[in-house]
């Protein structure tokens, strides 16, 4: 059971994350896109950081839930929407207590979501690149920290067909997706706290 003390870690480790390594995302995104991705991502789990408190006293799923709202109105650029609609999807589909199965279950819905709400599928160089690798570990019992990790770098060579970076077609081979990488480092910071 992950109680108090164990959702406000999971909610500083993924803060922490993001404001760690702002300037890596930016650079990522100044490269095949606007050059805000560290800075969306930070101003958003700032918001988050700011009412930790609170959000570790709430269940998994209410806490997923005001999460994600705080995400769609404070990053804003496409991913704001998008991690939005992620954590209130899982927020509808964890339990209070998820197990390993759950989370892999959960995450493949929120995936559904996320390609509904981004009109985007597996391969276009996004974020979904990661998270849908993750979700398979997850059900196979493979590492989803080495998965993301993989999946991240799996990005660089392919051409973005969604998001801001598909503007630059064939120049947008050759770099990482800096939502691919967010969503690494996210899944990493998580799963530091899982075990
Ligand atoms: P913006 O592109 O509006 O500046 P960000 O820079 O914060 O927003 O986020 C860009 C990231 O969002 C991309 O690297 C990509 O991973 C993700 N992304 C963009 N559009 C989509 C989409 N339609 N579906 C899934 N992910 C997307
Ligand atoms: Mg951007
Ligand atoms: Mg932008």
């Amino acid at each position: 059971m992950i109680d108090y003390k164990g959702r406000r870690a999971l909610i500083e480790a993924m803060a922490g994350a993001m404001i760690a390594h702002a300037d890596e995302l930016t650079a990522l995104d100044q490269a095949i896109g606007d050059g805000d991705h560290g800075l969306n991502m930070k101003r958003g789990f700032e918001a988050v950081l700011a009412d930790v408190d609170g959000l570790a006293a709430k269940p998994i799923p209410d806490a997923l839930k005001a999460i994600g709202t705080t995400l769609v109105m404070k990053v804003g650029g496409a991913s704001g929407p998008l991690y939005g609609t992620l954590a209130l999807a899982l927020a509808k589909e964890l339990p209070a207590d998820p197990s390993r199965a759950d989370l892999a279950r959960a995450l493949k819905a929120a995936i559904e979501a996320v390609k509904a709400r981004g009109k985007s599928e597996i391969g276009q160089k996004t974020m979904l690149d990661v998270l849908a690798p993750v979700a398979a570990a997850l059900e196979s019992g493979a590492d989803p920290v080495a998965a993301a990790e993989a999946a991240a770098e799996a990005t660089v060579p392919m051409k973005a067909i969604r998001g801001r970076a598909s503007f630059l077609g064939d120049r947008s081979i050759g770099h990482m997706d800096p939502g691919a990488r967010s969503s690494a480092l996210l899944v990493a910071a998580i799963a530091e706290k899982l075990d």
